[in-house]
């Protein structure tokens, strides 16, 4: 990657804060995908000049019109859990793969296929992405539109899926359990792309993070942030964490709890731009 010029650096407004988020179960509630709740802290946060930057599992191409819907202003997306960085809001928009290339994950399991049975996306292909998440036709494609992981059903034994770990792991992936499906990714996290974000805001050493997540796939963001914001699932487990002096639980799951724990978080902001 050639080294981003200094007029290209984000701008994190007056309040020189950053927000990243994670989005089903945080800013879209698990359920419903509801995240009205949400809507005037997140207002409140675009208003103040913070920019928000999405942080999911999802891929680009399913990032892009959410973030477009929730009309937050053009900003950098955390995809495919931080193996993909789109970079856009300042300057032209660029990709940059932060994990292992899709390309070399499928390469490795072309390397295993003979001797496991399992069907990637690829061998899925579209029908078969559709019958197996139940996605219509334009969903699954945006969900296929994949460039750091690649999601397995697996077609052997429990025996043989460790085996098959191994050989992953072997060959410098990660092999994660899902839902449904298997995620074959390399090592990427969503908190290393956090950090490669935060380095391109302008000013970045004095910028605060402040970071929202649910799940063990977050605490990687939650862990490098000043405001931890920790949402609990909905049947109350809170499957996240951080050192006391970081972390503002919210009290309700999703959308609400989001709007709960943000307005609190730039009331701090609010209060610490005044002190300064
Ligand atoms: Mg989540």
């Amino acid at each position: 990657m050639t080294a981003r010029d200094s007029s290209s650096h984000m701008d994190c407004g007056p309040h020189a804060t950053l927000l990243f988020s994670d989005l089903d179960g945080c800013l879209l509630n698990k359920s419903d995908y509801d995240y009205r709740p949400a809507l005037p802290a997140l207002e409140r946060a675009v208003a103040m000049g913070i920019p928000v930057i999405l942080a999911s599992s999802k891929t680009a191409a399913e990032m892009v019109p959410i973030a477009a819907e929730l009309q937050i202003p053009v900003a950098p997306l955390i995809c495919e859990n931080g193996g993909i960085i789109l970079w856009r809001g300042n300057g032209p928009e660029r990709r940059e793969v932060t994990g292992v290339s899709r390309t070399d994950i499928l390469s490795v399991l072309d390397g295993l296929k003979s001797e496991y049975p399992f069907r990637s996306f690829r061998d899925l292909q579209l029908e078969g992405i559709m019958a197996a998440t139940s996605l219509p036709a334009d969903k699954a494609a945006l969900a296929a539109d994949r460039h750091s992981t690649e999601p397995l059903l697996w077609d052997g034994s429990p025996e043989q899926l460790d085996s098959f770990g191994r050989a992953l792991s072997a060959a410098g992936l990660s092999f994660t359990r899902g839902g449904r499906f298997y995620h074959v990714a390399g090592t990427a996290t969503k908190g290393g792309a956090l950090q490669k974000v935060v380095a391109a805001a302008a000013n970045a050493d004095a910028v605060k993070v402040i970071a929202v997540g649910d799940s063990p796939i977050d605490q990687s963001m939650l862990d490098r942030a000043d405001y931890a914001v920790c949402i609990p699932a909905p049947d109350g487990t809170m499957n996240v964490h951080a050192a006391a002096d970081r972390e503002r639980a919210a009290s309700q799951p999703g959308a609400a709890g989001w709007a709960e724990a943000i307005h609190g978080v730039l009331d701090e902001r609010h209060q610490a731009s005044i002190e300064t």
